[in-house]
């Protein structure tokens, strides 16, 4: 484990051992910036010698995998788990709007029409995974002395693939070419075979019209199957095997770019971060005989080899503020709770030197209600606690 380090300015420095962590704070020479990742501050210097440190982002729809590296170890990893509760969330608020409209209210001015969309407008699920990653490589940037970071930004190069179909790019087995013909035929087909449908199992690079029969290597000849299909198809053309339309799909290019891809060029352009693609960390993680997770694939964005790995972290992403309707109101109509309190739920706080967790406040912020470690929820008058850490929106777990 490591113990991250910032200057007295707050510049990110090398980490540093816990030993020496506690020793420097044993002197007063540092103070505690957070508890996790454990960060501290040395109070009296100001900047220094830094390693080389490589950031790499493995970015996803429902994770992130995060590895910093320097040349001799791996400093920070883990896996970020991205909120998939949007959409719900949303059409939440939206019932609760239209309960509203039908319920007999005060005089409210009419809202409408005020939704226009900015330029680079993304759908707020989008927009919060767009949010996720920035919030994540900013706060690495804050604790590491980070001088490079590579987000994985497609599968492939779209650029380079824009139309393998008629460039007559041709498939040839570990070349990285191949690899990047491979990721586009899985793009194209759904990542299944095209035959049975079969998803999860091994799958092969096909030749639509049999190569014994004429058909070439050509992108446009070729598809993803499972190799029970692909050797039942054996010398027949998709046509004949009964599957006239692969045929005729694998004539057609892809032309729908993931909508993520875009996001992560938005990530890449704010950030002036470097970039891959996911051909290459793929081809590169078998190379190193490393199993398929984020992390790894982080690790190996990261330019890492055969460096010492550390422990990953799992991180997720809190709501800020529970904005659930309140129907126990003892008679009175239900509302949205709109005062935001000192403590909310997810905060750390000490109680009579025990750590606990604030579940929430109630009795108009003079009493909180808190897990404790021992499992009981107890309740507690706000001046009897001390705060130790907010929950923020990205916590370590
Ligand atoms: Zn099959």
């Amino acid at each position: 484990m490591k113990v991250f380090v910032q200057d007295r300015n707050g510049k990110p420095l090398d980490p540093t051992a816990p030993v020496r962590a506690r020793i420097l704070l044993k002197r007063g020479r540092a103070e505690v910036v957070q508890r996790e990742p454990f960060t501290i501050r040395i109070v009296d210097r100001e900047g220094g010698y830094t390693k080389n440190t490589v950031l790499g982002i493995d970015a996803g729809y429902s994770q992130i995998g995060f590895s910093a590296v320097t040349e001799k170890e791996e400093l920070i990893a883990g896996v970020v788990k991205l909120r998939n509760d949007i959409p719900k969330k949303l059409e939440q608020r939206k019932s609760y709007r239209r309960c509203r409209r039908c319920r007999n209210t005060r005089y409210r001015k009419p809202r409408f029409n005020n939704r226009k969309r900015t330029k680079g407008w993304l759908a707020p699920s989008i927009r919060q995974k767009k949010d996720a990653h920035i919030r994540l490589i900013k706060k690495i940037r804050e604790i590491l002395p980070v001088t490079k970071t590579i987000v994985e930004v497609a599968t492939f190069d779209t650029q380079k693939m824009q139309n393998p179909e008629i460039s007559g790019m041709e498939y040839q087995q570990g070349t990285l070419q191949g690899y990047q013909v491979r990721e586009y035929l899985l793009e194209k087909f759904g990542r299944k075979c095209v035959y049975c449908g079969a998803e999860d199992v091994p799958l092969q690079v096909e030749h639509i019209i049999p190569k014994a029969r004429g058909g070439t290597s050509r992108v446009s000849n070729l598809t993803i199957a499972c190799e029970k299909c692909n050797q039942k198809k054996g010398n027949k053309t998709a046509e004949e095997f009964g599957y006239p339309e692969v045929q005729k799909q694998g004539r057609e290019s892809l032309k729908a770019t993931a909508f993520m891809n875009q996001v992560r060029w938005k990530i890449v352009n704010k950030l002036n971060c470097d970039y891959t693609y996911g051909y290459i960390t793929k081809k590169d993680r078998i190379e190193l005989n490393l199993e398929k997770s984020h992390v790894n694939d982080a690790f190996v964005i990261a330019n890492g080899d055969n460096q010492v790995r550390s422990k990953p972290f799992e991180l997720s992403f809190r709501r800020r503020n529970n904005r659930a309707i309140q129907t126990n109101r003892k008679g009175y109509g239900r509302s949205i709770r709109r005062k935001r309190y000192h403590l909310q739920p997810g905060d750390l706080v000490r109680k009579e030197g025990i750590l606990c967790q604030v579940k929430g406040m109630f009795n108009y912020g003079k009493w909180v209600r808190l897990a404790n470690p021992f499992g009981d929820i107890v309740n507690s008058n706000v001046r009897k606690v001390e705060l130790v850490k907010y929950g923020k929106g990205l916590s370590f777990t």
